[in-house]
């Protein structure tokens, strides 16, 4: 199911098609996915509007491409000045491009005694580069918008259909909450 008509982004479509097809192998995924996806963000020209929105109360996750054996989505994150997600995991692939903007991330890892703690120092993902998740590269973490008075724009893509997948926020403690993220225009 696709929300967004344009060449680039139909390209991208068929070039993750094709990966699929041809790989199995998550390392092999992520790396020639990175390529597609740095393709698909070297030009920002391509996302219509009714998926840049910025929501007031919280950021938006726009699907743009759901694969008809839900194999992968892709989804545009939106995010105005201040907004933060919770520390949070993904249980399957993700990668993650900037396409508007700059993001801050921070990796989590689970200390012995259960609870979070940091996994090196925050990372800024600017323009034009890609980060990637997943439970055997590291899954936990949280994001927010590194600029304080601009909208930033993260392209993903994830080996799911995320905004139905069960997963998790978690506190400092590392106490666990079930969520299912949804879509904004789903
Ligand atoms: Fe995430």
């Amino acid at each position: 199911m696709t929300k967004l008509q344009h060449p680039k982004f139909t390209q991208f479509v068929e070039g993750f098609e094709d990966l699929l097809k041809s790989v199995s192998s998550e390392q092999v995924i992520l790396e020639r996915g990175r390529t597609l996806l740095q393709s698909l963000i070297a030009e920002d020209n391509w996302l219509p509007e009714s998926f840049a929105e910025v929501g007031a109360g919280s950021y938006r996750q726009y699907l743009l491409h759901l694969d008809a054996e839900s194999r992968f989505s892709v989804v545009s994150f939106v995010w105005a000045p201040g907004q933060k997600t919770p520390v949070h995991n993904h249980t399957v692939w993700g990668l993650v491009g900037m396409l508007r903007g700059e993001e801050i991330a921070q990796g989590y890892v689970f200390a012995e005694d259960g609870s979070l703690k940091p996994d090196g120092e925050p990372v800024l993902l600017k323009r034009g580069e890609i980060d990637a998740v997943s439970p055997s590269i590291g899954d936990v973490h949280s994001v927010e918008n590194a600029l304080v008075d601009k909208a930033s724009i993260s392209i993903h893509v994830y080996g799911a259909d995320i905004g139905r997948v069960r997963r998790s926020s978690f506190q400092q403690d590392g106490t666990q909450k079930v969520f299912v993220s949804g879509y904004t225009n789903a």
